[in-house]
C-alpha cells in the first residue's frame, strides 16, 4: 500500500468531512470492489479478466508540470495521499502534460522532488504509480474516434467567432452549428487529417455532441480536440491534435482506475461533462465500470502569498527574490529551505480540513503550525544575534570551561551538550542597558543577572567608543554559582540572558526571513502587487552560535534560544560552515 506522509505526534485525528463520508458510503456499499487491474492503466479491455484491484481506492494528484508547487498544492497533495493511505488505497502522482507547449522537464523534476520532501509515496506493491497523461493520448485518440462512430462527437469548421457567437449566453441558448450534422465518414476523415497535420490551427475543432440548449454552458458541444502543431515534451512531433484537458482528465483518471477524482471548486460545472464523457466511453465498451467519481473541495487561500504562477514568475524574473527556492517563495522548494517542515504542512492541512465554502486561511495559522512542529522536533541552540562583548573581569583570560545545556526541555532523552565558557562572552545587545529602564532586568550597572546554564554576573560598568557606543560591558562572576552545582541555588536573579564564549563562537552569516507582502491581500488595496512588497523581507547577519553549530549539516534544524527556529541552508552551506536561515520566530510578531 501507498504511504502518505508521516502524521505528525501531535495531531493524528481525522475529523470526517464530506470527502470521507462519500468514501465512506462507496466502501460500505462494495460499489468499487469488483473492480479488476491490468497492472497498469488503461482501457476497459487492459483490466479485463484480471485480478481485482487490491486497492480500496485510488486517488491520484494531477500536476501540470508548468511550474513549482506551491503551498496551495501542499494541501490538495497531503490530501490524496492522505486518503490513500488510510483507506488502504493507493495515490498516483500524474503528470498533466496534455498542453504542448507549456511544460518542461525541469519542472517535472522539481515537482516531484518536492512531493518525495512531503514524504509522499507513489509506489504500492511494487509498482511505481508515476503516471504521464501524455503517455494516453493514443487511447485518448482512439476514444474521440470511437465517440465520431456513435454519432457523440463532430469536427466543427467555424472560426472562433462563429463559435463564441453561437455559443449563446447564461440566459440564451447556443445555435447549432452548420456543421453538426456532418455524417460519421466525412467527421472520420477530416480528423483524421487533422490528426496528420493537413490543417491549420484553428480551422477545425472536434466536438463532443451533447446539447445546444443546455443550461450549462460546458455542456454545449464543447472542444475537446484542437489542431495545434506544437512539439511536446514526451511526446515529440508525432501529434498535430491534442485534446482539451476538459476531455483528457476525465479519461486519464479513468485508464488508471481512479476511484475518486478530487479537485478544487472552479470543477464542479465540469462535472456533468466528466460524467457525460464516461459515461459514453464505457458504453461503448472503451471503459471499465464502476467509473471515477469528481469531487471538489475549496482551495487553500493564505493571506500574505500570491499562488498565481504569472506572479510568481514575474518575482523571479524580475529579481525581486532570487529564484523559485528563494525561502521567501510560497513554493515548496522554498518552504524547504526556509526550514518549513512536512509535518508543518500537514498540521495545517488537518487543521484548515476540507470545505466547500472559498475562505481565507491566515498566514498565522501556518506559521502556528511550524511552530508548534518544530517546538516539538528541534534540539535547542544557543546563538547571538546582536553581538556586544561582556567581559568576566574576575575569570583568568588563559581558562575555560564547560557549561552543560539540555537539549531540549521536553525531552530529558535527547541529553545534555558542553558549552565553553570564557572571559570574554557575547550577548545580546539588548541585554544591557546603561540605563535601565523602568522594569528592566537584564545587564545594567550594578545588576546580577544570570547568565544561562553558566554563573551569575553582577555588572560593573562598561567600556564606549568617541562617539559614545557601548563597545563593551564588564562584570565580575560568582564561581559558586554554576547552573547545576548546589551553589546555583543560593543565587536568585530577575534577569535570565544567553551568552557564547568569544573565543569558541562561530561567527556565522544567518538570514532573517520575514513575510515577502506586509498586507493580507498584496494588490487589493493598491491595485499592484508588487507595490505591497515587504521591504524588510529578508535580512542578513552576522551572528555569533555556540561551536557544536559548526558542526551542522544542510537541513539540520534547531529552536535558537530566544530567538526561533533556524536550518542550516541547503543550497549555501559548506561543510563545517554551515549558515542559517530563520523558517519563523519563536512568537508571532504580526499580531495587532
Ligand atoms: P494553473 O493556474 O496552471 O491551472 P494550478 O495551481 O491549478 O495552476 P495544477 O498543476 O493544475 O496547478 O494543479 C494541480 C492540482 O493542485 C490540481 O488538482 C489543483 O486543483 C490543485 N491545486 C492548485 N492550487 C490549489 C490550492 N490553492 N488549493 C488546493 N489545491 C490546489
Ligand atoms: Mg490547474
Amino acid at each position: 500500500m501507498s504511504n502518505g506522509p508521516a502524521a505528525p505526534a501531535n495531531e493524528t485525528a481525522h475529523i470526517t468531512n464530506f470527502i470521507r463520508n462519500a468514501i465512506d458510503a462507496d466502501l460500505a456499499k462494495g460499489k468499487y470492489a469488483q473492480r479488476t487491474w491490468g497492472g497498469a492503466p488503461g482501457p476497459a479491455e487492459k483490466h479485463l479478466n484480471q485480478p481485482r484491484d487490491s486497492a480500496n481506492i485510488r486517488t491520484r494528484f494531477p500536476p501540470e508540470p508548468n511550474g513549482y508547487l506551491h503551498f496551495g498544492h501542499a494541501k490538495s497533495i497531503l490530501l490524496n495521499f492522505g486518503l490513500a493511505k488510510d483507506y488502504g488505497g493507493i495515490c498516483h502522482l500524474r503528470f498533466d502534460d496534455t498542453n504542448p507547449e507549456k511544460e518542461e522537464q525541469e519542472f517535472v523534476d522539481s515537482i516531484i522532488d518536492a512531493m518525495l520532501w512531503l514524504g509522499c509515496d507513489w509506489n504500492a506493491n511494487g509498482t511505481e504509480h508515476l503516471y504521464f497523461a501524455s503517455d494516453y493520448f493514443d487511447w485518448m485518440y482512439d476514444f474521440a474516434e470511437t465517440l465520431i462512430e456513435h454519432g457523440d462527437a463532430y469536427v466543427d469548421s467555424q472560426s472562433a467567432e462563429e463559435m463564441r457567437a453561437n455559443r449563446g449566453t447564461l440566459t440564451e441558448p447556443g445555435k447549432n452549428s452548420p456543421f453538426r450534422d456532418r455524417s460519421v465518414d466525412e467527421n472520420l476523415t477530416l480528423f483524421r487529417e487533422m490528426r496528420d497535420g493537413k490543417h491549420a490551427e484553428g480551422s477545425h475543432v472536434l466536438r463532443a455532441k451533447i446539447d445546444m440548449a443546455s443550461g450549462n454552458i460546458n455542456l454545449r458541444d464543447p472542444a475537446i480536440y484542437r489542431v495545434k502543431h506544437a512539439h511536446h515534451h514526451r511526446a515529440g512531433d508525432k501529434w498535430h491534435i491534442y485534446p482539451m484537458y476538459t476531455y483528457a482528465h476525465p479519461i486519464e483518471d479513468a485508464l488508471e482506475n481512479i476511484t475518486h477524482s478530487i479537485c478544487t471548486l472552479e470543477f464542479e460545472d465540469q462535472r456533468p461533462f466528466y460524467d457525460w464523457l464516461l459515461e459514453k466511453l464505457a458504453q461503448h465498451g472503451k471503459l471499465q465500470r464502476p467509473l471515477p467519481q469528481q469531487i471538489e473541495f475549496s482551495r487553500l487561500n493564505l493571506t500574505y502569498i500570491i499562488t498565481s504562477k504569472r506572479y510568481l514568475k514575474q518575482l523571479v524574473d524580475e529579481k525581486h527574490v532570487e529564484g523559485w527556492d528563494d525561502p521567501r517563495m510560497p513554493t515548496l522548494v522554498g518552504a524547504r529551505r526556509r526550514g518549513y517542515t512536512p509535518a508543518g504542512f500537514q498540521l495545517m492541512a488537518d487543521r484548515v480540513g476540507v470545505s466547500k465554502q472559498n475562505s481565507w486561511i491566515e498566514f498565522t495559522v501556518l506559521e502556528d503550525c511550524m511552530r508548534e512542529v518544530m517546538n516539538e522536533s528541534c534540539e535547542r541552540r544557543v546563538a547571538v544575534l546582536d553581538p556586544l562583548k561582556l567581559i568576566v573581569t574576575n575569570y583568568p583570560e588563559d581558562q575555560s570551561e564547560e557549561c552543560l545545556a539540555p537539549n531540549h526541555p521536553l525531552k530529558a532523552e535527547l541529553g545534555k551538550r558542553a558549552m565553553p565558557f570564557s572571559r570574554e562572552l557575547w550577548i545580546e545587545r539588548e541585554d544591557f542597558q546603561e540605563v535601565p529602564a523602568k522594569g528592566y532586568f537584564r545587564l545594567f550597572p550594578g545588576n546580577q543577572v544570570r547568565l544561562k546554564y553558566g554563573f551569575v554576573v553582577k555588572c560593573t560598568g562598561c567600556e564606549k567608543d568617541a562617539a559614545g557606543n557601548v563597545i563593551a560591558v564588564h562584570c565580575e562572576y560568582s564561581p559558586d554559582s554554576k547552573s547545576g552545582t548546589p551553589g546555583a541555588d543560593n543565587y536568585k536573579t530577575k534577569g535570565v540572558i544567553h551568552w557564547v564564549s568569544a573565543a569558541h563562537a562561530y561567527t556565522c552569516e544567518v538570514r532573517l526571513f520575514d513575510r515577502l507582502f506586509k498586507t493580507p491581500h498584496p494588490g487589493k488595496e493598491s491595485g499592484n502587487y508588487l507595490a505591497d512588497l515587504n521591504p524588510n523581507s529578508k535580512q542578513v547577519i552576522t551572528a555569533q552560535l555556540e561551536p557544536s553549530l559548526k558542526s551542522s549539516k544542510p537541513e539540520d534544524r534547531f529552536q535558537f534560544e530566544r530567538h526561533g527556529y533556524f536550518v542550516a541552508d541547503r543550497k549555501d552551506s559548506k561543510d563545517g560552515a554551515p549558515v542559517f536561515n530563520r523558517a519563523v520566530t519563536l512568537r508571532d510578531a504580526w499580531k495587532v
